[in-house]
């Protein structure tokens, strides 16, 4: 795969969130959940997310899958914990708009905490879906109430 492409620095960030993922945990009586399927790399994200009075109070993460998936949910869920929910759907908008090659303003960059070197992947069109997983699971998490799976 591409990683060892990737600038040293951006490889180790990513790497620490694949070993070390934060907030990996299911959150059982989250508001709500979503399962997101990569079927070309073989991804699973399942996402929970804990809304209270419009604000990501709490959110985790479980799945499997390459390096690229398990850092970006874990960069993800890092950024937008306790963001209020359009924060956390404009900061989506703008992951997916970068990752295939929209630009955005830094201000929106720095939103995304650790996750805006993932915004580089699109020089590696193989492994988009890989990093945007996990934000779309965190999109339809937040735009839908009830579970329920998706395939991608
Ligand atoms: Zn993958």
């Amino acid at each position: 795969m591409g990683l060892s492409k990737l600038n040293g620095l951006y490889r180790e960030v990513i790497l620490d969130h694949a070993n070390h993922p934060h907030n990996k945990h299911d959150i059982p009586d989250a508001t709500s959940k979503m399962t997101v399927h990569n079927p070309t790399c073989g991804d699973t994200i399942n996402v929970s997310v804990d809304v209270e009075d419009n604000r990501i109070k709490n959110i985790g993460y479980t799945g499997s899958g390459c390096t690229i998936s398990q850092a970006s949910a874990s960069m993800m869920t890092e950024a937008v914990k306790g963001k209020t929910v359009d924060e956390a759907l404009n900061m989506a908008k703008t992951f997916s708009d970068m990752a295939i090659g929209k630009q955005h303003p830094q201000e929106d960059l720095d939103q995304l905490g650790d996750a805006q070197i993932l915004t580089s992947i699109m020089e590696f069109p193989a492994r988009i879906k890989c990093a945007t997983i996990s934000w779309w699971a965190l999109q339809r998490a937040l735009l839908k109430k009830d579970d329920e799976e998706e395939e991608q």
